[in-house]
């Protein structure tokens, strides 16, 4: 509030903390576009499910201090749970339309948890920006729901997903898998890649690129898928053709043993035959 009031822009980056290359590039981002640079660290009982990883999530507040303020971070907001929820609290924020499939079919109550908290962040924080990643394209859809229908008026940027060399979409989940896993796990970018070939060699039936994605992805017998979806990228509606100048998002959520990982990629349906490129930042 202060900072605002010296006419100053603030932008707020919310994290679950443990933090890596991907949430820095966000509070850089965040830098970009504003003078102050808040960024929020709490690990959110609400968004996870009673068989998640809540008291698993790796957590060192200290390393993520430094983090934070090498990237450009000027205010760190760490609140406790009972900060959060105090005896009392009664309060839960349902977004409807994109929260009914994947993420939200396979996760029941996660994108309540997630709206409900950055509600709070955002009541708490005042900013003029908000900076998530696109690494969680639904929380993306869901993010821009909330601040529509409820009137912050924050301007939402979204970020592109930061990558291992291996193509693996940082997280701080990648802790979890061992070094062979984080090898072979390179194969869910590398999918998203396969089915990116094929639509700019003409493909455009949903199914099919479905399929070119599942099949890649099995080449590693560990890997358990939970979805491949393929989808209009503002709505999430499947259609079974896509059409020249859809913006489609490909998704993909599976397991390598206990360790769920997501990953995605946006692009557009090219009007001729042609090296179509992933959409970054959207
Ligand atoms: P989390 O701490 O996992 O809740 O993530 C906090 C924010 O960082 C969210 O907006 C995520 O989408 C974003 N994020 C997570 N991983 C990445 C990544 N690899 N690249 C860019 N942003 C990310």
């Amino acid at each position: 509030m202060a900072l605002r009031s010296q006419g100053k822009k603030v932008a707020v980056v919310p994290t679950m903390g443990y933090l890596h290359e991907g949430h820095l590039s966000l509070i850089r981002k965040g830098k970009e576009f504003a003078d102050a640079v808040i960024t929020t660290l709490f690990v959110n009982p609400l968004q996870f499910g009673p068989n998640e990883d809540f008291e698993q999530y790796p957590r060192d507040f200290k390393r993520d201090c430094m983090l934070a303020e090498s990237a450009g971070c000027d205010v760190m907001y760490a609140p406790e749970v009972i900060e959060m929820y105090p005896r009392g609290y009664n309060t839960n924020i349902h977004i409807g339309g994109v929260t009914d499939v994947l993420e939200g079919e396979r996760r029941p109550g996660h994108f309540d948890g997630v709206a409900t908290v950055v509600a709070k962040l955002f009541n708490a924080s005042v900013p003029d920006i908000a900076v998530f990643g696109q690494k969680d394209y639904q929380q993306t859809l869901v993010i821009k729901r909330l601040n529509t229908d409820l009137n912050f008026g924050i301007d939402i940027i979204i970020a592109p997903t930061k990558r291992e060399a291996n193509g693996l979409a940082m997280s701080s989940r990648n802790t979890y898998l061992s070094t062979e896993q984080r090898e072979n796990a390179g194969i869910i970018f590398r999918s998203l890649e396969e089915a990116r070939r094929e639509i700019a060699k003409g493909e455009r039936e949903r199914k099919i690129i479905n399929s070119i994605i599942i099949k890649t992805l099995k080449s590693i017998p560990e890997i358990k898928i939970d979805y491949v979806a393929s989808a209009l990228a503002d709505t999430l509606e499947q259609p079974e053709t896509f059409l020249p100048g859809d913006k489609i998002v490909m998704l993909i959520a599976c397991y390598f043993g206990k360790t769920r990982l997501i990953d995605n990629a946006v692009m557009e349906i090219p009007y001729a035959l042609n090296e179509a490129n992933f959409v970054e930042g959207i």
